[in-house]
């Protein structure tokens, strides 16, 4: 299993970050080590003095499939939950700025947070997606699928011109404007339409 994460996506995000839109999907990837489960606390590691909370979609890969075309994408994924990509602020700035990759900032453990997932059918507009995050009862972000620069196809599409997507993977699909830090006893809450997808501290 693989978790596949696209930065970038939402133009309001990479504007508060100071990045450029993308022209292709950024992506980068996450061990399986990272996965935080079951509502489960976040412990803040000892490495990083910022970590930051994103929430985002997160498809789940229903099918194996290299290079898929766009139109038939939607034939490979089946699930839909909410996810935190868990960064380490501080230490990204420094990758970034020396040119290096991302893994210490993105990939370290318990950073992939995900609970439970529900059919696409069960959405209302698989192309419109609402959701949020609340931390201690304050809305933080809120987001639309409609905003994405690159849909669910097209990232699947892209993506999968490189690496073999497989039953099980999953896809973190960018989050919106909003992001910021996060500190012990934090207790954070995600929706998706009006159902929440994730309830889980900070220690
Ligand atoms: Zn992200």
């Amino acid at each position: 299993m693989k978790i596949i994460c696209i930065g970038r996506n939402y133009s309001e995000h990479a504007r508060e970050l100071n990045n450029p839109l993308p022209s292709k999907p950024v992506f980068f990837m996450k061990p399986d080590s990272s996965l935080l489960i079951n509502n489960k606390p976040f412990f803040l590691p000892a490495f990083s003095k910022e970590i930051h909370y994103e929430a985002e979609i997160v498809l789940k890969i229903s099918r194996l499939g290299k290079n898929i075309q766009s139109q038939f994408a939607h034939r490979y994924y089946n699930a839909v939950g909410l996810g935190i990509d868990f960064t380490a602020r501080d230490l990204q700035e420094v990758c970034k700025k020396a040119g290096h990759p991302w893994e210490i900032a993105k990939s370290f453990d318990q950073s992939a947070v995900v609970n439970r997932f529900v059919s696409v059918d069960t959405l209302p507009d698989i192309l419109a997606i609402n959701f949020r995050l609340d931390i201690n009862e304050r809305t933080v972000q809120q987001g639309n699928t409609k905003d994405m620069i690159f849909s669910f196809n097209e990232i699947i599409a892209y993506v999968s011109r490189f690496i073999t997507l497989k039953t099980g993977d999953m896809i973190f699909t960018g989050t919106p404007a909003g992001v910021g830090p996060v500190k012990a006893g934090d207790h954070l809450v995600g929706f998706i339409e009006q159902q929440v997808f994730l309830d889980f501290c900070i220690r």
